[in-house]
């Protein structure tokens, strides 16, 4: 069976969703956009991080040319404190994977929107995201494109959890079931 809704291919939605919940949920985010939620996540402090490492880098969090530098680079100690710690705690929090392409693999962007999604299972609306996020890890977005992102995000669960009932499997649709409770709340 192949179902269409808009742009997502359910058929593909559904797959993700037998292979692993963390597929999954990259599967959710990227179902409805175009672009990935993660190349909405820009860095707060832009410009005082630039000036510190002497060169210019992109403003988007999971720009290759960010995570090269600024994550995994040894400009690290021309950082000023506050600004090294919030970047030792992204790299340990969504860069640690073994992957031989790290940070390339997709992990990244992987941990990150599972992070989006337990802030938001635990409760918090789009604009206390966006606070948490810059709290941890001085990062920043609309909280416009946060609230999209998880519109998005039910809106497909919604869909998937239909296929999943017309498929008959039931474990399915009530694993989509409590995703999308904790999505909604
Ligand atoms: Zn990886």
């Amino acid at each position: 069976m192949h179902f269409q809704v808009g742009a997502v291919d359910l058929k593909y939605v559904t797959t993700r969703v037998r292979l692993d919940r963390d597929g999954f949920y990259l599967a959710v985010s990227n179902a409805y956009q175009r672009v990935a939620i993660t190349d909405k996540i820009y860095l707060k402090n832009h410009r005082q991080i630039s000036s510190q490492l002497e060169t210019n880098i992109p403003k988007g969090a999971f720009k290759g040319a960010t995570l090269d530098i600024l994550f995994q680079g040894e400009g690290l100690e021309k950082l000023d404190d506050a600004t090294r710690d919030r970047v030792l705690d992204f790299s340990e929090d969504f860069l640690d994977c073994d992957c031989d392409h790290n940070p390339y693999c997709g992990c990244p962007e992987r941990k990150f929107i599972r992070y989006l999604l337990e802030l938001r299972a635990e409760g918090l609306g789009p604009d206390a995201i966006v606070d948490v996020m810059s709290d941890d890890y001085m990062l920043y977005a609309y909280s416009g494109d946060i609230l999209s992102f998880l519109d998005n995000g039910v809106r497909t669960l919604e869909a998937a959890e239909g296929l999943a009932r017309v498929e008959g499997a039931d474990d399915r649709s009530e694993e989509i079931r409590e995703v999308k409770r904790d999505l909604a709340k």
